[in-house]
């Protein structure tokens, strides 16, 4: 499943429609009166965040959208009929930067949240309107407003509920293959993985998204990396999960490595549950794996997991643990807190 989490837009609203030049004809009246009607609005651009689309790539394909103009008026003072607005449908999510990106135009947090991005023309004036006691027959009407036209750019932040960090090699992309049906690139080398990656988790009867996320390296928050462009989009995980190289050099200071980006990279991610798992622990035996725990304990996590994300060992205990960040999806209650609440008296380490 690949993700595209920016694109570029143009937008443009419907012109107005022109003011008619009428006069009435009627039988036996030499001189009818002006009956020219106005033009019609033009259709708005409006976004609108739906349910579904999980990505922008359907603004690969589809980058102009111009809405329709209003309709001209006519004799007898008919007004032209208003165009359709356009309907640009976005995910939830996505916010519209202007075309610099220095500006957030519009940020869609919700299902059915709509906005009226540019609007459309007004309608010209006919010359019905400009008739007065002085002056009887204006031929006087206006053209139709112009629409209003920008580029944009939509950015989607990644609303996946987990999110995996850890350094490059730490065994994301295995890890989320094994749980997930994303298929994710596996491979020896520094960031294999270029675009975060999503995937679908059923565990127990409940599904969440899971968000692969470029491996981190020191410096990423301030642009060193190519981790920081996505460090975005683990902004609204409910839970990280933070997976350490077992064979790893030093597995509690690759723990701190990620913890200091995640703090410099601020928006609150550092404060958000992490939970703390040495990877790979076929490569390792009992007593090195204890001992590892023990070092990230004292490093300041409150529990730490050990899994093997390629025989599967101890990922159950992982993923019910994951369940108990997330809101029970037949509530709209998040019980998050509670169970950070657990967390909080003291570390704890769990073999299996
Ligand atoms: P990422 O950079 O964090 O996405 O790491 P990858 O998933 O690409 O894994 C890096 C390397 O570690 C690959 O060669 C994997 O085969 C290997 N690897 C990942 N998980 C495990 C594991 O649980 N046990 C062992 N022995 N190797 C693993
Ligand atoms: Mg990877």
């Amino acid at each position: 499943m690949h993700f595209l989490d920016q694109a570029k837009i143009y937008l443009k609203s419907g012109p107005g429609g022109p003011g008619a030049v009428s006069f009435r004809r009627e039988k036996y009246v030499e001189y009818g009166g002006p009956d020219g009607g106005n033009g019609g609005k033009g259709g708005d651009i409006v976004f609108e965040a739906v349910q579904g689309l999980n990505t922008l790539i359907d603004f690969r394909y589809a980058q102009h959208f111009k809405a329709k103009r209003g309709d001209h008026g006519r004799g007898r003072d008919q007004t032209g009929a208003g165009a359709d607005d356009l309907i640009v449908k976005v995910p939830v999510g996505t916010q519209v930067l202007s075309e610099d990106k220095e500006e957030v135009l519009a940020d869609f947090t919700e299902v059915g949240q709509r906005v009226v991005f540019l609007e459309g023309g007004q309608g010209g004036r006919g010359n019905a309107s400009y008739k007065s006691s002085t002056n009887r027959a204006p031929r006087q009407h206006q053209p139709g407003g112009p629409g209003e036209e920008m580029w944009v750019w939509l950015r989607l932040k990644l609303l996946a509920d987990v999110g995996l960090l850890g350094l490059p090699n730490a065994g994301k992309s295995t890890f989320i293959n094994a749980v997930s049906n994303a298929n994710a690139k596996v491979g020896h080398y520094a960031f294999t993985t270029l675009v975060p990656k999503l995937g679908v988790v059923r565990h127990k009867a409940r599904e969440f998204v899971l968000a692969d996320i470029p491996g981190l390296i020191e410096g990423a928050a301030d642009g060193a990396g190519i981790g920081d462009r996505f460090l975005g989009h683990i902004e609204r995980c409910r839970v990280l999960v933070h997976l350490i190289d077992i064979a790893g050099e030093d597995p509690a200071e690759a723990f701190r490595t990620v913890n200091a980006e995640l703090e410099a990279y601020g928006e609150d991610l550092s404060d958000k549950p992490q939970l703390i798992v040495l990877n790979k622990l076929d490569l390792a035996d009992e007593e090195l794996a204890e001992g590892f725990a023990a070092e990230l304990l004292e490093a300041g996590a409150d529990k730490v997991f050990a899994i093997s994300g390629a025989t599967g060992a101890g990922i159950e205990q992982l993923l019910d643990a994951v369940l108990g960040y997330l809101p029970d999806r037949t509530s709209t209650e998040t019980n998050a807190a509670e169970v950070e609440d657990e967390h909080e008296d003291g570390g704890e380490w769990s073999p299996i």
